[in-house]
């Protein structure tokens, strides 16, 4: 099958390897589509050298979805049949540790041992024409969710998962920080779940697009300082719940001078190893909570019914959509900021 192999860093190519084989409990899965985000560029640059991945040839990809093609021995009992269309989580942990039996699957004890992978990071992905993955990891995708769309649900279900763990209260005030693919679905996430009104800061052409997907409000930050026009926005007190999904670590200093008293901060744009400088007494004073989000755990399902039911919309997010060949054009699309979500297709 072909697949895009990153060779060394910086060094991505097109090459035909051999069809995995489905092994006890998985299911070998035709990729329909599979999208490209910003860790994936960090990877290839040599962000998370010696351990995203852990070595050479590797094939990347982790927001995917597709078409089972058959069954290992014993994946049967997931229900699952040839045909079906499904979306792939990416965190297997080892289902033993204590984590794992509490469902916090994304923070497996046993990381970094071979009993736990963390598929297109420590384990091989889905930027080729077939994968083979543990059939508990696989969710059907119902029609009213394209195959496009079913890419996204990775991202879409980080979100639900922050807003889960962030206790998102109705009649609340959600931002964003970071109009990129998470972000977007983020805020509507937040939307679908209780927030009155939704905040994206960004800039440029995508606070449009934030626009048309529902959020109430923009902040321009070249246009003006991010914290007081969230701070504007909210009467003075700011918002209840922030969601920084960009990554860039000044703007979780931004977060937490923005965020109400008693509020809440949520990262969940990885900094690429970047430290962040954050005052310490902001925090206490205000008993502001700052939280890390990892991953999904748990989130696929609720995702899939929100895109199912129109509530999180993602048709205008997906503009650019290329064969597997083209690989280097969407990564290029995407480091441009021309794309917010580049999707190959092998
Ligand atoms: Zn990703
Ligand atoms: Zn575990």
């Amino acid at each position: 099958m072909r697949a895009v192999v990153l060779r060394d860093w910086d060094d991505l190519a097109l090459e035909e390897i051999p069809i995995p084989e489905p092994g006890e409990g998985e299911a070998l899965v035709r990729v329909a589509g599979c999208g490209i985000c910003g860790t994936d560029l960090k990877i290839v640059a040599g962000a998370y050298e010696g351990t995203w991945p852990p070595s050479f040839p590797f094939v990347l990809g982790h927001e995917w979805a597709g078409e089972v093609v058959s069954l290992g021995p014993g994946a049967e009992e997931s229900g699952l049949r040839p045909g079906d269309r499904v979306a792939a989580e990416n965190h297997a942990g080892c289902g033993m540790c204590r984590n794992c039996r509490a469902g916090r699957y994304n923070l497996c004890e046993r990381a970094g041992t071979p009993g736990y992978k963390l598929y297109g990071h420590t384990a091989q992905g889905a930027l080729a024409e077939y994968a083979a993955r543990p059939a508990r990891l696989l969710h059907r995708l119902p029609p009213q969710v394209s195959d496009d769309a079913g890419a996204l649900v990775n991202q879409g279900a980080l979100g639900v998962h922050a807003v889960r763990r962030t206790g998102l209260d109705p009649g609340s005030t959600a931002a964003v920080i970071g109009p990129g693919l998470l972000g977007l679905m983020t805020a509507q996430v937040a939307k679908a779940s209780g927030a009155s009104r939704t905040i994206v800061v960004g800039r440029g052409a995508r606070l449009e697009l934030a626009k048309r997907l529902g959020v109430d409000e923009v902040v321009d930050y070249e246009q003006s300082d991010p914290v007081q026009a969230l701070r504007e926005l909210t009467g003075g007190r700011g918002p209840e719940r922030v969601y920084e999904c960009s990554g860039d670590p000044a703007a979780v200093g931004q977060a937490l001078a923005a965020v109400r008293r008693g509020g809440r901060v949520a990262l969940l744009g990885l900094a690429g190893g970047k430290t962040a400088q954050i005052a310490p007494d902001a925090l206490t004073l205000h008993e502001v909570d700052l939280m890390g989000i990892r991953s999904s755990p748990n989130a696929y399902p609720a995702m899939i019914e929100l895109l199912a039911t129109g509530a999180v919309q993602v048709e205008p997010l997906l503009t650019h959509v290329y064969p597997l060949e083209r690989v280097r054009d969407a990564f290029d699309a995407f480091r441009a900021r021309e794309a917010i979500r580049p999707i190959l297709k092998p």
